[in-house]
Formats: structure tokens, sequence, C-alpha cells
């Protein structure tokens, strides 16, 4: 377990500094500028250019040579308290992959629940430190606790921070959403607040309806597994029969008969500051459905596949303009927290989505989901310095860099948040 302290060496001494490299590609899907370069001041982006237009106006210069400056990722799902699951199932005797989505759920549960200590702040302070190495510079986490705030706060990264609750029992919902609130109203940008009802499985109506009401931004698993679709429509399956049972839920009485998009909508829980996460389990009038809300799908699909609940139809969203963004969801279902690693992933499966458009969903699209706004996502003049540089053996032709970016196939050298360099790389000072 990593015991790393944060936040990494931050690189800052001038006022005014111009970052060079052989491309700079200030928003994806746009041309990416050769030879150029990029002025901060004072923590903001003052210009953006070619090296030869911009080469005067700094007082000190870093070029990163054949190298590559691009927005951060953002990293719109992930659950960094489960960071360090891998080692709690090895030390719990749980090795064995579930063959099931409900069984996995199961699993999750057994270990947190045999888990010593308080192993989550650690835990969230390595997912940190992954993230950042990735070149992700902005988050959509979810924690269950509010202890496991600290190492956030004092990281550099930007985002929005959900905090659970799970209410089929009223005792224990009112308390648990009331604290969710708290902690979602304590924070400010550059990390605000949002609550999370956990999924459509584990919230009941009355409880949604209420942690709606709150007036917060929403991230709720939606529509994940065929499981659920069959719990939400018929009331019945191994959701019932095993998770229910197995925590001594008791069933509802009927069955909404709805599909779990349609069953959201019917809650008033989606809009446009509402993250609905996988969007697996989505027909054509579900996809209407979300559209219309103006909430943003976030596409996890490595988790997906490693719990084998399928792809998410990303035809039906293009058709129908839904909003989308991409995540890791944990390292309980998810080999890493790269979203580089993600995006070549989600390249092999999505191949409706072209390169430019995997890498929008991947650096705007979750900066829109999060209500980051241009402060995070392109790189333009009065935005804030927020880039990371990627370099590798050979860089590609410039109308090959947006599919080579997408390979996954390169390092992460350096990434600037507010203006700092966080990675403590090799920079001349
Ligand atoms: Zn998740």
């Amino acid at each position: 377990m990593s015991t790393q302290s944060l936040p990494l060496s931050p690189v800052t001494c001038h006022s005014s500094q111009l970052l060079r490299a052989r491309y700079l590609l200030p928003r994806a899907g746009e041309p990416a500028i050769e030879d150029g370069a990029l002025l901060i001041v004072g923590g903001r982006i003052a210009a953006v250019g070619r090296y030869s237009a911009l080469q005067d106006r700094a007082v000190q210069v870093i070029d990163y040579g054949d190298a590559v400056i691009l927005p951060p990722l953002v990293n719109a799902h992930c659950h960094l308290e489960l960071t360090d699951f891998p080692q709690w199932a090895t030390e719990c005797g749980e090795t064995i992959e579930p063959e099931s989505f409900v069984g996995w759920i199961r699993r999750l549960i057994r270990v947190r629940r045999a888990l010593g200590g308080d192993p989550v702040p650690a835990s969230v302070t390595a997912g940190i430190r992954q993230l950042l190495t990735a070149g992700t510079g902005a988050v959509g986490d979810i924690l269950t606790t509010p202890a496991a705030l600290a190492p956030l706060l004092a990281s550099p990264l930007y985002g929005r921070i959900f905090f659970e609750t799970i209410g089929l029992d009223a005792e224990r919902f009112v308390p648990s959403l009331a604290a969710a609130l708290a902690s979602a109203r304590s924070l400010a940008y550059p990390l605000s607040g949002g609550v999370s009802p956990h999924s459509t499985y584990t919230v009941s109506s009355r409880h949604l309806k209420r942690a709606v009401s709150a007036g917060l931004p929403l991230a709720i698993h939606c529509a994940e597994s065929p499981e659920e679709s069959l719990f939400l429509r018929e009331g019945r399956g191994p959701i019932a029969e095993e998770l229910y049972a197995a925590a001594d839920w008791p069933l509802p009485e009927h069955a909404p008969g709805l599909s779990p998009v349609a069953w959201l909508a019917a809650q008033g829980a989606l809009s446009p500051q509402t993250l609905l996460i996988h969007g697996v389990q989505v027909d054509a009038a579900d996809a209407a459905v979300i559209a219309a809300s103006g909430a943003t799908v976030v596409l996890c699909p490595r988790s997906n596949v490693r719990l084998g609940v399928g792809t998410a139809p990303i035809g039906l969203y293009q058709a129908t303009g839904v909003h989308l963004a991409l995540g890791t969801d944990s390292r309980a279902s998810n080999d890493s927290l790269s979203l580089w690693e993600e995006i070549a992933f989600a390249r092999s499966v999505y191949p409706e989505l072209a390169p430019e458009e995997l890498l929008a969903i991947a650096t705007c699209g979750g900066a829109r989901a999060l209500g980051l706004g241009q402060e995070m996502g392109v790189l333009t003049a009065g935005s804030g310095a927020n880039l990371q540089v990627l370099t590798a053996t050979n860089l590609p032709p410039q109308t090959e860099l947006a599919a080579w970016l997408c390979c996954a196939d390169h390092q992460v050298v350096a990434l600037w948040l507010a203006g700092i360099e966080r990675l403590g790389q090799d920079v001349p000072c």
C-alpha cells in the first residue's frame, strides 16, 4: 500500500514562462500547431501560437523538444478509495475473479467489510498519484466517507467529488444523505461537491427524489448490466435473489416496469448536472431521453468488459447528441487508472468514435461534465494553465497525431496544473 505523500514536487519560479514543443494541440479536433508554444503568465495562459511569434515574450523558455503539448485528461468517473483494492482482495484471500456482475458486487462488499484499520486515505493518495502520472488533471470521484477527502484537498487536481449515499432503508438513508450533502456543500472550486445516490437498484424512489431536491450535481450508476435492467423491469433476477437476499434488503412490492434510464427520468434525476455512469443497457428511446435531459453519460469501457456487461451504444449516443465523458471506474474493475490506457481500449471497442472525437470526450467532454468550462480541456488565451506534455521515440506526422495519441504508446513527462509543473521532471528552472 502506498504511503507516498502529496503534493508532488512543484516547479514554479518564474512569473512568465514559454513552453515549446514540436506539436501543440490547443483542442481535440483542431490541427496541432507545429513548433508550437504556450505563454503562461501568473498561472494562466496568455497566448498560444508558433514559437517564432512568441519567443520574445517570456522570461523563461522551457523547450520540451520532440514532444506534444496538449490539455490534461479528465477522468470523469472513478472511486479513488478503491485504488488499493487488488492488494486488499489478495490479503482477504479473494483472489478468484467472480463470474457474474452480482458476484462482483458481493465480492467488493466482502473485501470492504473485512478491511482492518483505516486504509482508505492511503488508497486515495495512491490513486491521486496514478492519475497525475497518467496526465490526468481533473477527476469525477465517488467517496463514501469524508475522511478520504483530505488527500484530494491537498492535491492539485480539479474536478468534482460526489459523496455516496445508499437508500433503501429510511433510517439509514436520511442521515447518510444529510452527511453527503454537508460534505458536498463544504467544497468549492477547483474541487466542487456533488452527491452520488449509488444506483438505480440501491436507492429507493422516495430517497432518490429527496437527493434530487437538494439541487446538487449527481452521479449515478445506471444501465450498467442486464441484471439491473431485469430487476427494474420485472423485479427479479440475481439482484433480487442474490444481492438483496445477501444484504437482507426487502424487495419492492412492485417492480417499476421501466428501463433504468426511464426510471431515473421518472424520479427527476436526469438534468444537465447529472453524470449517468456506464449507460450500457440503453435503447433508442432511452438515448433520446438522456439527450433531451442534457445529462452526460460517462463511458467506462474497460470496466464494462471486465464485468461482462456489454458495450455502450455509441452509435445511438452519436445519433441523439448525448453528451459523453470517459472514466476508468475503480481498480476493483479495472487494471489501471490511466485514462490514456482507457482511450486506447475505447478505440478497440468503439470503432464509431474517430480519434479526434475520443480525445474530445476525454478532455473537454469531461471538463464540461464536471463544470470546469474552459479551465480544463482547451489551451487558449485566458484559460487556466493546465496542460500535459507527451513524448515518444518517434512522433508521427501532424496528420496522424490524433490516431497516434489514442494508442497510449507514449509517455507523460510533464503535467502543469494552475501554472505549476506537478510531476517533478527535470525541467530547467
Ligand atoms: Zn463506479
